[in-house]
């Protein structure tokens, strides 16, 4: 399969190339350039195929031959090594559990994925890779786990001291073995600088063999699309309208990855992009005027986005007829208030725990059912409630558990290099590190 930039159609590369690269000339996102569509018999019949098989079927023609069969298979059954499952919360709401992966975050799905693809491409590199990570939480763990203890792979995360969980913190920073973690005295965007910063250095990419693991990257978009086709096998147990169905969206790469499944064939009442106060999406919908703003803080940190970098693709879907997009998606903006109270009555009615992020969706898809009766739907839980602590234990009124994995997790010790927002110590550790 060939990619082409958004920004450039005379580049196209190859899915190896669109992997390694990550993005781009200008930054451009890749592409693919044709859209496979699923067999009929296939989506109809999702009950009587393994996740594995659905898995390797979702993926096989984006990588055609660039993997064999038998190695591509390996790599989509370690992605999806742990339960997703469809929970019912309440009649009309059920909810897909992507929490059960190394790091209790759907994003485990998209940095195992390419984590190995990466690992497969890069096997017989002569300079040892370093793959360079800025997070503001969620992302880094997800793509230490994908890449730890890898050979010939260093991994070297960035993120704000300060200003993640104490869970993200532990997988971030207690992994060890080739798993580096820098503290940055800064914010998340001087991260990413940093980052930014050592991608164009010349120095730098003389010496070490630099990729990013950056959420825009196909081999972590395209994988998402594989448990909207394990939530429909679910959905089709016990339903026999298709769902609508609500992501809570920041970036937009996981609802793009639903709605790409969609025009492949699989069946969707609707989409529903949930978002918090960053609300440039729900904005563009009702005028049509797509406005990038600063990213304001909010409970459900990891879509603090002021400029989602997924939603050119979602353009490109639908080849950028803003009346065929607005059809088929809806968007909606959350505040935290709401999100809490969210939390408390679901906790209260419906016995169920969510975390910010799921009860942003939560409360749109429930005011979305309330508006349009009949129809049912499910939302994208994100993470597990015990990332997001603080918020969710005031909310309930009650301690949460903290499932078996994390506890050994948790009893690590943490290992860090503090920096300051300073390119020259950024640089001086990627040259010295061994
Ligand atoms: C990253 C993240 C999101 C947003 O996903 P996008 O693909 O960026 O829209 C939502 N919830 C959680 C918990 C996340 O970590």
């Amino acid at each position: 399969m060939k990619y082409y930039n958004l920004k450039d159609y005379q580049e196209s590369v190859d899915f190896r190339a669109a992997t390694i690269k990550g993005q781009g000339k200008e930054k451009g996102l890749f592409f693919p350039e044709t859209i496979p569509s699923f067999d009929q018999e296939f989506i109809q019949n999702l009950s009587q195929y393994s996740d594995e098989e659905i898995a390797y079927q979702c993926m096989k023609d984006f990588i055609g031959d660039e993997i064999p069969p038998e190695v591509l298979q390996k790599i989509v059954t370690e992605t999806i090594s742990f339960e997703i499952p469809l929970k019912k919360i309440n009649d009309n709401i059920s909810v897909l559990e992507l929490f059960h992966g190394p790091t209790l975050a759907f994003k485990d799905v998209g940095a195992g994925f390419m984590s190995r693809c990466l690992s497969y491409f890069l096997e017989n590199q002569q300079k040892k890779v370093t793959v360079l990570v800025a997070t503001s939480g969620d992302t880094g763990g997800a793509v230490a786990h994908g890449f730890y203890d890898l050979p010939g792979i260093d991994v070297v995360i960035l993120y704000p001291k300060g200003r993640v969980s104490p869970v993200q913190e532990k997988q971030l920073t207690a992994l060890g073995k080739n798993i580096y973690a820098l503290e940055v005295n800064g914010s998340f965007d001087d991260c990413q600088n940093l980052v930014k910063q050592a991608f164009s250095n010349d120095e730098i990419s003389k010496q070490l063999f630099l990729t990013s693991a950056n959420s825009i990257n196909v081999a972590r978009w395209l994988p998402q699309q594989i448990y909207y086709l394990l939530a429909l096998k679910q959905w089709q147990q016990t339903e026999n309208k298709a769902p609508v169905i609500c992501v809570p969206s920041g970036n937009f790469g996981n609802i793009c990855a639903g709605i790409l499944a969609h025009l492949r064939g699989l069946p969707a009442e609707h989409f529903i992009a949930a978002c918090n106060a960053n609300d440039v999406v729900p904005e563009y919908l009702k005028t049509k005027k797509f406005n990038p703003k600063k990213a304001v803080a909010t409970l459900s940190n990891a879509m603090d986005v002021g400029d989602p970098s997924n939603f050119v693709r979602i353009l490109e879907l639908f080849s950028n007829e803003f009346d065929l997009l607005k059809n088929k998606i809806s968007g909606y903006s959350v505040d935290d208030k709401k999100t809490i109270q969210t939390i408390t009555e679901v906790y209260n009615r419906d016995h169920y725990i969510l975390e910010p992020h799921s009860a942003v969706a939560f409360a749109v898809l429930e005011e979305y059912l309330k508006e349009n009766p009949g129809k049912k739907g499910f939302i994208l839980g994100t993470a597990h409630p015990v990332k997001f602590p603080d918020a969710v234990e005031s909310a309930i009124q009650a301690k949460i558990e903290i499932p078996q994995s994390l506890n050994d997790l948790m009893k690590k010790k943490k290992k860090t290099v503090e920096i300051n927002s300073d390119f020259e110590e950024l640089r001086r550790f990627l040259l010295n590190k061994k």
